[in-house]
C-alpha cells in the first residue's frame, strides 16, 4: 500500500551508513565511531549488575528517580555551575538523543525554523524534520567553524524559534569560548527564540573548564541543557541523558516522556547514580588519551598541510581533506576505505556546509590512531594534490 510519512523527510545518517560499510573491508581500521573505545568503568556495572540482584527493576517516575536527580543537579552544579531544581526542572532521558527530541516536540511547531550552526551533528536535523518545522543552517567555515553574533542576527526571522548550540561541537571538536557565548545571547537577548545548549561533551575538554550558555544573563529562562553519560561515562548503549529546564517547559517534556517511553531503563539509572555519585574522576583517563590523540591527528595533518581547524575537545577532528585533495568528500571517503583501509565518514554527512572535509574519530587506542594515520599518510602522498 502506498503511503505519506513524514519520515520520507529524513534518511539514515552518513555516519552509520560508512561505520556499517567497513565490516565488508575485514583490515579497515575504522576512525568513524563516535563513542569512547574504553568500556563502562567497573564500579558502574557493578552497581547495574547489583539493582538487578535487589530486583530493581520496575518503572520509576517519568522524570526518572530523585535519587539519580538529585545526583544530576549536584554534579553538574559541581562541573559547571548550573543550578536546577530536581524536582521540577529536571528530566532523566533515554540518552542525550531521547532529551533533544522532548525538548523539540515541546516547543516546535510545523513551520518553525530552527538555525543550527554548521557543519552540524544530523541528529539535529533529523528531529526538526519530523515535526515539520525546518532546519536553517548557518555555514561557519569561514569563521573558525563557530558560529558569530553577525551570521545569527541576519539568520534570525520572524520564523525563527530556536538555536541549537553544542560545545565542544560534533563533528569539529571546536569549543566556544565564553566570549562568544556571551556574544551570542546578547544577540538573543532581543528576541524570543528558545535555546538548546547541547553539552554531551563537557566532561572531554582539553583546555578550560566546561560553560553553559544557559549560565548568562537572561538566558536562564529560555534555555533547554542537554548533558548525558554516553560519552563522559563510556555509556552509549545504558541510554542515560539528562534534560535541564525552567520548571513551565520541563513540566510539558515530562508530558511527552509518559506518552514516548514512560521512563529510562531502571537498571540504566541505578549504573549513573553510581557514575554521578562515585565517578567524577571517570572521565579523566578518557580527557588525557584523547588530547594525546588530537595532538597526533594535529600534528600530522600540519605536516603534510591540510587545512584542520585545532580540536579542543570531544574526539573528532575535520581536517578539509577532500579539497585539499581536489574530490568530494563522499568520493575521498570511499577511495580511502577501499584504496587505504581507513574508514572516516564524509563531511557531507553534517549539512551540505560539511563538504570538502570528512571527520575521524580519535577515540580509539593509540597504536590504532597511529597506523590509520600512517596509512593516510601514504594515501594523500599517493594521491597528490588538485
Ligand atoms: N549530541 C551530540 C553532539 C552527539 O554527538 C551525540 C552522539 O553522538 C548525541 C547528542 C547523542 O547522545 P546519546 O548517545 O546520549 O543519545
Amino acid at each position: 500500500m502506498e503511503f505519506q510519512s513524514r519520515t520520507q523527510a529524513i534518511q539514515i545518517s552518513g555516519i552509520r551508513k560508512f561505520s556499517e560499510l567497513v565490516s565488508q573491508y575485514p583490515n579497515a581500521l575504522s576512525l568513524t565511531i563516535g563513542q569512547p573505545h574504553l568500556p563502562t568503568p567497573e564500579h558502574i556495572r557493578i552497581a547495574a549488575q547489583r539493582a538487578i540482584g535487589e530486583g530493581d527493576t520496575g518503572y520509576t517516575p517519568n522524570r526518572g528517580t530523585l535519587a539519580l536527580r538529585e545526583a544530576a543537579a549536584t554534579y553538574y552544579r559541581r562541573l559547571i555551575g548550573i543550578d536546577y531544581d530536581p524536582a521540577t526542572e529536571m528530566l532523566v532521558t533515554v540518552g542525550a538523543t531521547h532529551a533533544l527530541d522532548i525538548a523539540m516536540r515541546t516547543l516546535l511547531q510545523p513551520g518553525d525554523e530552527v538555525i543550527i550552526p554548521a557543519p552540524a551533528y544530523p541528529g539535529y536535523e533529523g528531529i526538526v524534520k519530523l515535526l515539520g518545522a525546518e532546519v536553517v543552517y548557518v555555514d561557519t567555515r569561514q569563521d573558525g567553524l563557530l558560529l558569530t553574533e553577525d551570521a545569527l542576527r541576519q539568520a534570525i526571522t520572524p520564523r525563527t524559534r530556536m538555536v541549537i548550540l553544542a560545545s565542544p561541537v560534533n563533528p569539529t571538536g571546536v569549543v566556544y569560548p565564553r566570549e562568544r557565548l556571551q556574544a551570542l545571547a546578547e544577540v538573543l537577548a532581543d528576541t524570543k527564540v528558545w535555546v538548546i545548549s547541547d553539552e554531551i561533551y563537557c566532561e572531554l575538554q582539553f583546555a578550560g573548564s566546561p560553560t553553559s550558555i544557559s549560565l548568562l544573563p537572561g538566558m536562564r529562562d529560555r534555555t533547554i541543557v542537554i548533558h548525558g553519560l554516553s560519552k563522559s561515562h563510556s555509556m552509549t548503549g545504558w541510554r542515560i541523558g539528562f534534560a535541564f529546564a525552567p520548571a513551565n517547559v520541563s513540566a510539558e517534556m515530562a508530558k511527552v516522556v509518559q506518552y514516548g517511553v514512560s521512563c529510562a531503563s531502571s537498571v540504566s539509572q541505578r549504573a549513573a547514580l553510581a557514575a554521578l555519585r562515585e565517578g567524577a574522576d571517570d572521565a579523566r583517563p578518557m580527557r588525557e588519551l584523547y588530547q594525546h590523540n588530537r595532538d597526533v591527528v594535529v600534528a600530522l595533518f600540519a605536516a603534510m598541510d591540510i587545512p584542520l581547524v585545532r580540536p579542543d575537545g570531544a574526539f573528532y577532528a575535520f581536517p578539509a581533506l577532500a579539497d585539499a585533495l581536489g574530490d568530494t568528500s563522499e568520493h575521498i571517503a570511499h577511495r580511502l576505505l577501499a584504496e587505504a583501509g581507513v574508514a572516516v565518514v564524509p563531511g557531507d554527512a553534517f549539512s551540505p556546509f560539511g563538504e570538502g572535509y570528512v571527520r575521524l574519530s580519535y577515540a580509539c587506542d593509540p597504536d590504532v590512531l597511529r597506523e590509520a594515520l600512517r596509512r593516510i599518510e601514504a594515501f594523500v602522498a599517493h594521491a597528490g594534490r588538485a
